[in-house]
């Protein structure tokens, strides 16, 4: 018999990698979207878009949710869906609570209430640690939430270690630090500034505004990370682990690393908000930071301590900053 595994948000970055990997394990495939005509482009990407089936599932609304439960006989969960855009947060702070904290709390209750034997796994996030001071954070380090994002990310986090150890539920929250790919929509950083560049290049656009250029990330490979996912919900006792490459590394260097890769030649000039890099061939600021684009409060660095995750699940980062930089620039280059 296949099992059944539930992806919410399999139309995410994350979603549709996980869903190719759980399609080569041999799962039948389930994944939720919140919309009515929904955008299935990077399950198109994979090639996998007609091997899984598509639902309809808000997370805002309880009886989506247990329709879908009381139809399928699922296995395991995969809660990746959440409003995930930080930015956003601030200007609708509700809907991102309603959704990524209480959306949470709706599938647990289904499941409790229910006494299904399904396994759940929830998209913790890096930003609830915000601005600790630790050089790196540990699953017991201290939060410190700097957005409603993070601060509605951490109760999913603690209302999904709740269930675990009051009802007996396998539930495991997967602490994951930034990740990028192909996939990634075009709002992120990393991906605004690869394209931005390419375009600059083939003189589509002029500039790239961004916020902190300043900030410092643990930046890894979105494919690598989900196979994360599956093996934390094959272990005997369910447990959180931060999934991370444990080095940090700034939006400047993303910045450098790009411009080197794509031939360009370009110098920094001025600091701080100030900050501006110029194309040596015409003089012009191609990159400037904005305080438009400042957040009301940032988290200036995080770096994940993985070794919780390389001793249990054998986790080993391959794909390097540099590596992945190239990733993200072959692909939008073949895209043009
Ligand atoms: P993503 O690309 O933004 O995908 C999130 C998905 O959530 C979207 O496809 C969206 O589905 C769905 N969604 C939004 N609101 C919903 C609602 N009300 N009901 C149901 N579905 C809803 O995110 P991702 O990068 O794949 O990340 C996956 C998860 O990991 C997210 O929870 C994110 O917060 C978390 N996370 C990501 C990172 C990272 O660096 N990528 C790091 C730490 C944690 P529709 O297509 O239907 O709109």
């Amino acid at each position: 018999m296949r099992k059944i595994a539930l992806i919410t948000g399999i139309n995410g970055q994350d979603g549709a990698y996980l869903a190719q990997f759980l399609l080569k394990k041999k799962y039948k495939v389930i994944g939720t979207h919140k919309s009515n005509k929904p955008n299935i482009l990077k399950l198109k990407r994979l090639g996998i878009e007609k091997k899984v089936k598509l639902r309809k599932m808000d997370l805002g609304r309880l009886k989506d949710i247990q329709k879908i439960f009381n139809k399928y006989k699922i296995n395991e969960v995969y809660n990746l869906a959440s409003q995930s855009y930080i930015d956003k947060s601030f200007y609708d702070p509700i809907k991102t609570s309603d959704i990524n904290a209480i959306g949470v709390l709706r599938l647990l209750e289904t499941i409790r209430s229910k006494k299904y034997k399904i396994k759940f796994y929830q998209a913790s996030s890096s930003e609830m640690f915000g601005n600790n001071k630790n050089y790196k954070q540990s699953e017991t380090s201290r939060f410190d939430p700097q957005s409603p994002y993070a601060v509605s990310k951490l109760y999913g986090h603690f209302i999904t270690k709740n269930y675990r150890e009051s009802y007996n539920i396998f539930a495991v929250s997967g602490i994951l630090f930034n990740h990028e790919s192909p996939l990634r929509d075009k709002k992120f950083v990393t991906s605004k500034v690869i394209q931005g560049l390419i375009d600059i290049k083939n003189n589509k656009i002029n500039k790239i505004k961004l916020g902190n250029i300043n900030i410092k990330r643990d930046w890894g490979y979105s494919k690598e990370y989900v196979a994360q996912m599956w093996k934390m919900m094959q272990l005997k006792k369910p447990n959180d682990y931060i999934i991370a490459t444990g080095k940090a590394h700034s939006l400047k260097k993303l910045i450098n690393i790009a411009t080197k890769n794509l031939g360009m030649k370009t110098k920094w000039k001025g600091s701080g908000s100030n900050l501006k890099l110029i194309n040596k061939l015409n003089n012009k600021v191609i990159i400037l930071s904005d305080k438009k684009f400042f957040r009301p409060s940032d988290v200036i660095c995080t770096r994940g301590d993985i070794s919780k995750a390389k001793k249990d699940l054998n986790w080993r980062p391959k794909t390097s900053f540099n590596q992945l930089v190239n990733i993200l620039i072959m692909d939008y280059q073949k895209k043009n």
